[in-house]
């Protein structure tokens, strides 16, 4: 909720934040959507907090929980899942759905994912 406060909607004025736990760090990583004047770069807060993330463990991360904040339903838009499954597909994604909290398993969000076949070798 308090990095939906930091969110920059120009736009949209839809004010998203999301917030994670890290794999192998007990710090929480979080992050805001941000829409420049081009209208073409838009950050989603997800985005925000797997880029944060990566940069301050100089690498790739495992996500183990994500929780998304926003006024109204804030499912997490298809190519956020894709990012978020990519990172592991077990972590807990909570957001506001319906009335309530909705908790799923990255993978549930996004059985069809795209993967890439494996490299021959
Ligand atoms: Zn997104």
């Amino acid at each position: 909720m308090e990095a939906a406060d930091h969110a920059s909607p120009r736009f949209s004025k839809f004010r998203v934040g999301a917030a994670a736990r890290i794999g192998g760090s007990t710090d929480v990583i979080s992050g805001w959507n941000v829409e420049d004047q081009s209208l073409a770069a838009v950050l989603h807060a997800e985005q925000a907090v797997l880029i944060a993330a990566g940069h301050l463990r100089q690498g790739p991360v495992k996500v183990l929980r994500m929780a998304i904040w926003g006024h109204g339903d804030v499912p997490p838009c298809g190519r956020c899942r894709q990012m978020i499954v990519d990172s592991n597909p077990a972590a807990r994604v909570l957001f506001p759905y319906g009335g309530g909290i909705l908790v799923a398993a990255a993978e549930e969000l996004l059985p069809l994912r795209f993967s890439l076949p494996p490299t021959p070798g």
